[in-house]
């Protein structure tokens, strides 16, 4: 199992927009199990391509935590997932998302405590986003799925990884006037050259992705 570089607020790569996977490779399925370790180990609900710098359009989520969690209560019905043929099926996690298109959001709500890998270190602002979504999109083998959700924290989830998938981040849903740009990227670095962070990233010895060769790309 290797381990990705999880790029930081302000790498150029994070603001280049995903293009479709078309190739659905043996060697894309391998990349995923490495893609998806990397979200575990940096503890993230969610991992976009363009965070380990990889410009195509995929994301990875993992919900069970949340949906067993007191916080963001699973109310009966509120996470549906549908095979291609619109048949409800059972969520599994992680689920991943390849080529996904938000088609029905609704309800906007103000959320004040949505988090980024790319951001660590960073305090959180409010930002505006829909309560009901409907993503159409294809799994690891290019079948095509959907997920209805109303649930507050999966809702929410879905667009911020899909934002990453067109290089649009947290500042950029954040009030203007509620913070500066530099004292983000302040805190980041304070973050990132933390010795014991320092140390951590050492001994996980994580790989640059955007350096690599895939077949996928
Ligand atoms: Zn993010």
């Amino acid at each position: 199992m290797s381990l990705f570089k999880v790029l930081h607020y302000p790498h150029v790569l994070l603001r280049k927009k995903g293009t479709p996977i078309a190739n659905f490779s043996e060697e894309f399925r391998v990349f995923l199990k490495n893609f998806i370790a990397t979200m575990y180990e940096f503890d993230g609900g969610g991992l976009a391509a363009p965070q380990v710098g990889i410009s195509k359009r995929f994301f990875v989520v993992d919900f069970k935590a949340v949906f067993e969690s007191d916080r963001f209560e699973n109310e009966e019905n509120n996470f549906k997932v549908f095979d291609k043929n619109n048949k409800e099926i059972p969520a599994t996690f992680p689920m991943v998302f390849v080529n996904p298109e938000l088609i029905k959001m609704s309800n906007s709500v103000k959320v004040n405590w949505e988090g980024c890998l790319s951001f660590p270190n960073a305090e959180s602002h409010d930002t505006e986003r829909f309560l009901n979504v409907e993503i159409h999109a294809q799994n690891e083998f290019g079948e095509k799925f959907s997920v209805k959700s109303s649930h507050l924290y999966a809702s929410v989830c879905f667009q911020h990884e899909n934002d990453h998938l067109d290089g649009i981040m947290l500042p950029d849903k954040w009030n203007k006037k509620s913070f500066f740009d530099e004292d983000i990227i302040a805190d980041i670095k304070e973050f990132e050259n933390d010795p014991k962070e320092r140390k951590r990233m050492k001994k996980l010895k994580v790989i640059d992705a955007h350096k690599l060769k895939f077949d996928f790309l």
